[in-house]
């Protein structure tokens, strides 16, 4: 299809533990919160690993929401396990263990029908199997990927090359400054774009997202929430909406990253608000499109910013 996503990525069970709740082996994974997201924008083809253990009712959850599940290979073994915590501010997860089952040894195979889908997005996993998968794929149109700290950490060079050949970098912004070895998220991202991807979006939690491209940056606030249950998949479901958006539209220009973003962090909000995948399974068109507005209307100033008893309308420039 003209406008599929390719999602590549882990599919999990997690257990999460916030100060005012406990869950465990909830459906989670990079990949499932994206595909979920995703797809409420464009076709999705998900590519990812289970063991044993993952319940075919979960798959089916993901198939309900018209992703293409048949690149989910089934491994002897378990599935990938994380367990993570967060304190009262719900931001970065503490993680308290992973256990990676099926998923660590795992060579993802794109299956030929998936190969020429001109959106891709290369979730968090080793950056030398990022690159493998940009291998097998044919001339997308454009790619995203997502890493982590552990991937800075001991994968330095090898995500810094997938990075070199992807469009699109989604990091948050204690990444970024870890990368760039800077407090700056500005110097950081001026070293990411560096290496030659079109833009770096730097995800902030409840302090929004910035879209950074060789001509500038935008900055987006979070959609504010009273209630949160819980943050995982966040930057995952951000990007669900972000490449979802970018695909519904074809075309990937400067304008559509900056809806794209919005797009991204409506999703993230949606994520956040119930526990484990709950939020992005039962989004629809229209909750995302109204908040996408509210959102709007939240950094809008108005005509009257320009009024002309506006003293400061007249002050020259420079
Ligand atoms: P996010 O909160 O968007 O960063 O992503 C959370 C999801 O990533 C959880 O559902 C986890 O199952 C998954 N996850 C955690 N650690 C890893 C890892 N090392 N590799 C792949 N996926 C992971």
């Amino acid at each position: 299809m003209s406008n599929s996503i390719l999602v590549v990525g882990s599919l999990a069970y997690d257990d999460v533990q916030t100060p005012f709740e406990r869950r465990r082996r909830v459906l989670g994974g990079a990949a499932c919160y994206f595909a979920l997201a995703a797809s409420l924008y464009a076709p999705v083809r998900l590519v990812g690993v289970v063991g044993e253990d993952f319940e075919q009712s979960d798959i089916d959850r993901i198939e309900r929401k018209g992703v293409d599940v048949s690149g989910i290979e089934r491994r002897p073994g378990r599935s990938f396990h994380w367990s993570g915590r967060y304190d009262y501010e719900l931001a970065a997860a503490e993680t308290l263990a992973t256990d990676l089952g099926v998923f660590g040894a795992w060579k993802p195979q794109i299956p030929e029908p998936f190969r020429d889908s001109p959106f891709v997005f290369l979730a968090n996993i080793h950056p030398e199997i990022q690159l493998d998968v940009l291998d097998q794929v044919r001339r997308p149109r454009l790619v995203a990927l997502d890493s982590m700290n552990l991937w800075i950490d001991t994968q330095r060079d090898a995500l810094a090359k997938v990075m070199s050949r992807v469009d699109v970098v989604s990091l948050n912004e204690a990444e970024v400054r870890q990368f760039g070895r800077t407090f700056s998220i500005l110097r950081g991202a001026r070293e990411i774009l560096e290496l030659g991807p079109r833009a770096l979006i730097v995800k902030r939690g409840e302090y929004g997202a910035v879209l950074f491209t060789k001509g500038g940056s935008f900055w987006a606030p979070a959609f504010p929430l009273e209630k949160i249950q819980d943050p995982t998949g966040a930057g995952d479901s951000f990007a669900g909406g972000l490449l979802g958006y970018l695909a519904s539209c074809g075309d990937p220009d400067d304008a559509h990253l900056r809806r794209a973003l919005i797009h991204g962090v409506v999703c993230a909000s949606f994520a956040v608000e119930r526990f484990s995948v709950e939020g992005v399974e039962q989004l629809t068109r229209e909750r995302a499109a109204e908040r996408y507005r509210a959102l709007r209307d939240l950094v809008t100033i108005g005509a009257e910013a320009v009024a002309e008893d506006d003293p400061f309308a007249t002050v020259a420039a420079g």
